[in-house]
């Protein structure tokens, strides 16, 4: 400690496939999209996150968005390493939240599902950026200590985080992961249905974009109370009998059945997992309820759809976006749960 413990500082990050963020003791301080621009005729890296998002589609073709991250393991490691960098360097630039001198810790949540190599490659890449001690928290276990769940208590409490890639379902209870499940269903396959359904349906041609904003515009999982036929939008797109720009108009009803298989999975992994949980936790849960979290957990009435198919009570958490990184950063300062932090090295999540 001595010289360079006033520049210690905690850091948390949640390395989504479709969000990275930072936080510092005092809050959030970077979230951006975990997404790489690469000029595909060189594999140089043109742009991070934000700005790199923002180059999609518009530039020429040769330059291409990668999600290093993006079905939960690292698909391309190289690239996951240059954004994890970049986005501690930028971080660390911007707000000055730690000195490299100082080696910081660092909890960093990631994908369950993500391989020892992987892990180990994280985690380089986060010493490689300035970090002291790197921590290696499984997604569910941040999520869950980021929504305000008792992870340490011997009670059983649910998490089922719905990101971009992933969906992760766990039982945690005693500072550990008691049962989880990993499925490559999540908010992207959610948009894919939707590209799939109005190409089925209308014959017209959208992109990855526009299918996300009818899904967080118009989409839901469960007819909500107040629906009406007014809930609709048009939607542009090209008409693929032709190849000529056309705009067609969507309702509420038609996105949610669009929607309905990868939901279905989705609530299936929950029902999966409520199977599975040992007769003295189940209590817990039934009267506590599942928390849901990650940015799917957004989507209208999917509170409701998860409550309605399991009979067991669904509690939005506060923020879900942040929860992760809320945990990853919390982990770190708070005592209560050091135990957690022992654990953290010896949990792996069971893979479907
Ligand atoms: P990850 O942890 O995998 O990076 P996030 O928790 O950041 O993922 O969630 C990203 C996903 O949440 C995306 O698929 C995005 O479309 C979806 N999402 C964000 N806001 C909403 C919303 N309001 N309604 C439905 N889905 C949403
Ligand atoms: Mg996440």
């Amino acid at each position: 400690m001595g010289l360079f413990s006033k520049f210690s500082k905690n850091i948390g990050i949640d390395l989504g496939t479709a969000n990275t963020l930072v936080c510092s003791e005092e809050g959030i301080i970077l979230r951006e999209p975990s997404v790489v621009a690469v000029n595909s005729l060189t594999s140089e890296v043109l742009a991070v996150g934000e700005e790199a998002k923002a180059m999609i589609g518009k530039t020429p073709s040769h330059i291409v968005a990668v999600r290093p991250l993006r079905d939960g393991v690292i698909a391309d490691f190289g690239y996951a390493e240059i954004m994890l960098r970049y986005f501690l360097e930028k971080a660390n630039t911007s707000k000055g939240i730690f000195k490299p001198i100082s080696k910081p810790r660092i909890a960093i949540g990631v994908p369950s599902g993500i391989t020892e190599v992987e892990r180990r490659a994280v985690r380089e890449a986060a010493e490689n950026a300035g970090a002291g001690t790197v921590y290696l928290l499984d997604e569910p276990m941040a999520a869950a200590i980021g929504a305000g769940l008792a992870v340490a208590e011997p009670i059983g409490s649910m998490i089922v985080d719905i990101g971009g890639g992933t969906t992760e379902v766990a039982v945690i209870s005693l500072s550990g992961v008691v049962i989880s499940e990993s499925i490559r269903i999540a908010g992207d396959e959610l948009n894919s249905s939707i590209i799939v359904y109005m190409k089925k349906v209308y014959n017209l041609s959208i992109g990855e974009t526009t299918a996300e904003n009818i899904k967080i515009k118009l989409g839901s999982a469960f007819k909500i109370s107040d629906e009406s036929d007014e809930d609709q939008m048009e939607v542009r797109g090209l008409n693929l009998l032709n190849g000529l720009p056309r705009t067609v108009i969507v309702n509420r009803a038609e996105i949610r059945e669009a929607m309905v298989e990868p939901l279905t999975s989705i609530v299936e992994s929950v029902k999966r997992t409520l199977e599975r949980i040992p007769p003295e936790l189940a209590a817990d849960i039934y009267d506590r309820g599942i928390v849901i979290a990650g940015g799917g957990a957004l989507l209208k009435g999917l509170d409701e759809m998860i409550a309605h198919e399991t009979e067991v009570p669904v509690h939005i958490a506060d923020d879900p976006l942040s929860c992760v990184v809320l945990g990853a950063g919390r982990i770190l300062t708070d005592k209560t749960l050091r135990r957690v932090l022992e654990l953290t090295t010896t949990n792996h999540a069971h893979l479907v």
